[in-house]
């Protein structure tokens, strides 16, 4: 107890916590006193009490994907007959009813599909950007972006630059998972992106002067030490390029996934929140993740470290697939935020204050429910796929019975 409070001591001083100080802590510390410092911490970044939040929407344009990742429960494989690719179209009309309530961008991340080419992603965001000038693309992860570098056969940079021409704004930090290889091993997802692999994607990504965010999904077969090395890699980059706008962390869920197991508890995310605070030192925002941990425990992450809501998503496939998903509009985030004593403030991905709640200003429909990608039943194949060549044997065979 004595080393925890000396520990706790220099957290308040503001001195950088080391790797062994911060294992202390997060094992031992009580959790009142890792909420007081993540609180503490977070404070000296944001004195005004302002709570952000973005409304975006969360689309994924495709559940097809070769990754096959044990913890997730929402891709399906190349041929099957619930795979889907979202059409031009359809995302266009998505991106209408998120302008109607008031929402800035897409968050555009989706399955590692061998039958979409760089060309599609290049003529899908050149066509949204043509539509929508000032509507931002938050688009593809790190391993998405490998993906595409290996199916393109161009070095990630390259692939980074014909993005970035094509209206790519920034880089969602999905896919990280736990950066430490071993556990990326045992979670079949180390073929789709190494550790080193996935921090030199946002690497390369900063130094062209793109923003990103960065994640971490624990709960699955982490130590504590692998979760602290995940956030001491996360520091290290940051040190280095700056780039990060915000740090995102949520539990695993276990449902309808192959893996399978428990999902870590409401505390544990607390806890978890609270020492990254501690820990990313050099990230200004921490976002809290309302939608695995639902609204109250959201609340309450504003007492352990966060400064910010995310989003207010709109839709949501992943999570939901794996047998979770919370649903807050605007108006009940905001009045989770201004019931926790902080006031609510609308944002963009480069937390820049755009305004107050929406819904005061104008008129928006309630959105009582999450959408998804698609309706139930729906496998309608959009007609411009017949356009690009495909890669599989069940895409080609599919595009060759295209008219
Ligand atoms: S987590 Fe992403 S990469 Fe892994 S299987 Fe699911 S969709 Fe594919």
């Amino acid at each position: 107890m004595h080393a925890i409070r000396d520990i706790a001591d220099s957290v308040r001083a503001g001195t950088r916590v080391s790797p062994e100080a911060a294992l202390e802590l997060y094992r031992h510390a009580p959790t009142p006193l890792l909420g007081r410092l993540a609180d503490a911490a977070r404070a000296r970044k944001h004195p005004d009490r302002i709570v952000t939040y973005i409304i975006d929407r969360n689309v994924n344009y495709t559940n097809v994907c070769v990754a096959k990742c044990n913890f997730c429960a929402f891709y399906r494989d190349v041929g099957s007959p619930e795979g889907y690719v979202l059409g031009f179209d359809e995302l266009f009309k998505k991106i209408d009813e998120t302008i109607a309530v008031g929402g800035v961008q897409l968050l555009l991340q989706g399955g590692h599909n061998p039958d979409l080419p760089l060309t599609w992603y290049e003529d899908l965001f050149r066509a949204i950007k043509a539509r929508y000038p000032s509507f931002k693309l938050h688009a593809l992860s790190p391993p998405e972006v490998i993906h595409l570098s290996r199916l393109s056969q161009l070095p990630v940079p390259g692939v980074l630059d014909r993005l970035i021409a094509a209206g790519m704004d920034s880089v969602p930090g999905g896919g990280a998972e736990i950066l430490v290889d071993r556990v990326r091993k045992l979670l079949h997802c180390y073929g789709k992106a190494t550790s080193d692999e996935w921090l030199d994607v946002m690497r390369h990504a900063h130094r062209k002067g793109l923003r990103t965010t960065a994640t971490m999904m624990y709960g699955t077969v982490e130590t504590d030490e692998e979760r602290l090395e995940h956030l001491l890699r996360l520091r290290a980059l940051q040190d280095e390029t700056g780039g990060f706008t915000a740090f995102i962390t949520w539990s695993y869920q276990p449902d309808h996934t192959e893996l399978a197991g428990a999902e870590a508890t409401g505390i544990e995310y607390l806890r978890t929140l609270a020492i990254a605070r501690i820990v990313l030192d050099n990230f200004d925002n921490l976002q809290a993740s309302w939608v695995t941990q639902g609204g109250k425990v959201g609340q309450l992450s504003l007492a352990f470290g966060a400064n910010d809501m995310g989003s207010v998503m709109i839709e949501e496939n992943v999570v939901r697939a794996a047998g979770a998903s919370y649903c807050m509009d605007e108006a009940e985030i905001v009045r989770n935020i201004e019931d926790a004593g902080f006031t609510a403030k609308r944002r963009n991905m480069h937390y820049e204050i755009l305004g107050g709640p929406i819904f005061r200003e104008r008129e928006v429909p309630r959105m009582l429910e999450l959408a998804t990608s698609r309706a139930d039943g729906d496998v309608s194949v959009p007609s411009e796929l017949r356009f690009y060549p495909a890669r599989s044997r069940p895409g080609k065979d599919a595009r060759a019975q295209e008219p």
